[in-house]
């Protein structure tokens, strides 16, 4: 059987949504093995009982195979949502009328609950409210203070919990709902290792996340709001990664719009150095059939030419009938068009000029000189991760093995394009970090005998922040003959 700790054989990253179909640690076990790189838990469903035997599974098997593993709690944000049904779902028909209200009862084909005050306050005659992520469209005919009545405009089912957006409305929202302080105090608690924010509108909006999280774990904005895109690049330097959530985005705008945002978003993130996940409906049809549609094959292909750091599946793993096949096809997409010989150059048609440090001029060195000398991997020393990011920004020709006596830092550096992160003991002088970089290209099987690698670190060894090596060597494939330990 293939070794299941190797590298994978692509760069993109795969982030897998866990949810019902996917909460056993069977399950989450054959996802990793399938592909997914990183894991997701919803904090939009379940409980937190559900979401810490999530969480316990994954560590339990970054234990078994002794690979970092990487867990991105995602807040819901001021998310707006019905209540539920008595039947758990209704069908509302084109032309019916339909009222949101304040009772907090489970409604049926009249009439639903609001859980969100302000909202049914700010609604007005005339607007639309957009539910299940646009299917189906209401639109208001008589607005009062505990109630709206709506026409259907667009009919369909209509279940427990499904979401609602209002374009024509602006809402003072907060940043952070009661419930995701509840869910950020209990992700914290739990390590995970991103947060990420959901209806992110204001670079603020990120700041006051990040004094919340006070480092425990990495930030993700979530940009799913027209407002977002207004101060885009403000939001992607304070936060540590993105993510082009293209669920609610393509419901608060024309969904013709979104593919041009997709391509600024993941531009403005690569120049700045921050990894973009594209999200949303990759592989749509996979939840209820094993295979997909071209069309989604090839828009997880147009992420990937993209040059996006991870791609993201959503019920398709957390909910679908086919979660394993899911990962797999999203692995087999990846791996086709990585070994496009134009993919490459698709990539780097957004240019990523080093910023004026040394960090950046050491990433940009080791890249040519990988492609000169063929080398197999570029093995980078770091404490922080830094430097892997900035090497990770470049789009390298050849992976990164990237060694880190933090493990906090190799599981946050599993939504990174490229890098193969390793825990492991710190070096204390250069012929060390040497002969540990020949060991561990070997055992990891990123490279064999013959082949040159690329070595960068920080010299003094222990001081983050510091890279001014690149070292190039050769393997002889002898370098674990005579290492104890
Ligand atoms: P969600 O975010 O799945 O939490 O809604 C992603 C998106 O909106 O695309
Ligand atoms: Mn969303």
């Amino acid at each position: 059987m293939a070794n299941p700790i190797a590298p994978r054989r692509r760069k993109v990253r795969v982030l897998a949504t866990l949810g019902p179909a996917s909460a056993s640690p069977e399950m989450i076990r054959k996802l990793y093995l399938a592909g997914a790189d990183a894991f997701r838990v919803n904090m939009s469903h379940g409980d937190h009982d559900g979401h810490q035997k999530v969480i316990a599974a994954i560590r339990g098997l970054e234990k078994e195979l002794g690979r970092p593993t990487t867990i991105l709690a995602d807040l819901q944000g001021p998310k707006l949502r019905v209540g539920t049904f008595a039947e758990g779902a209704v069908m509302l028909e084109t032309g019916a009328t339909f009222t949101l209200d304040r009772d907090s009862t489970p409604g049926d084909t009249s009439r639903v609950f609001l859980p969100h005050p302000e909202i049914i306050r700010a609604l007005r005659p005339d607007a639309r409210l957009l539910l299940d992520d646009g299917k189906l469209v209401l639109r208001v005919t008589e607005a009062g203070q505990d109630h709206v009545a709506t026409r259907v405009e667009v009919g369909g089912r209509l279940s427990n919990h499904k979401g609602v957006n209002v374009p024509d409305v602006v809402v003072p929202m907060a940043a952070l709902t009661d419930k995701d302080r509840r869910d950020l105090a209990f992700a914290l608690e739990q390590g995970c290792d991103w947060v990420a924010l959901s209806f992110v509108q204001r670079p603020d909006d990120v700041a006051e996340a990040r004094r919340l999280i006070g480092g425990k774990a990495s930030l993700l904005a979530k940009i799913e709001k027209p407002a977002a895109l207004d101060r885009l690049d403000e939001i992607v330097e304070l936060s540590d990664a993105v993510m082009v959530a293209r669920g609610d985005l393509g419901v608060e705008l024309p969904p013709e719009t979104v593919p041009p945002m997709q391509k600024r978003i993941v531009e403005s993130a690569r120049r700045q150095g921050r990894p973009v996940v594209v999200a949303t409906q990759m592989l749509e049809s996979m939840i209820v059939a094993p295979t997909p549609t071209r069309a989604e094959v090839s828009d997880v292909a147009t992420a990937i030419y993209d040059g996006a750091d991870a791609i993201m599946l959503s019920a398709e793993s957390a909910a679908g009938a086919w979660p394993e096949e899911s990962v797999a096809m999203m692995d087999r997409i990846a791996v086709a068009v990585e070994s496009d010989p134009g993919h490459l150059a698709r990539v780097h048609f957004t240019e990523t000029r080093p910023d004026p440090t040394t960090a950046d001029a050491l990433a940009e060195a080791a890249n040519g000189i990988a492609g000169t000398v063929s080398a197999a991997a570029i093995v980078c020393f770091t404490t922080s991760g830094s430097t892997a990011r900035r090497i990770a920004r470049e789009r390298t020709s050849v992976p990164s093995l990237v060694l880190t006596p933090k493990l906090e830092t190799a599981r946050r550096l599993g939504l990174l394009w490229g890098v193969h992160a390793v825990h492991t003991r710190d070096v204390g002088n250069f012929e060390e970090m040497v002969a540990k970089a020949r060991r561990m290209a070997l055992r990891t099987g990123i490279a064999k005998g013959g082949d040159p690698i690329i070595i960068t670190a920080g010299v003094p060894f222990g001081t983050p922040g510091a890279t001014n090596v690149l070292h190039v060597v050769r393997l002889t494939g002898n370098e674990l003959k005579n290492y104890q330990g």
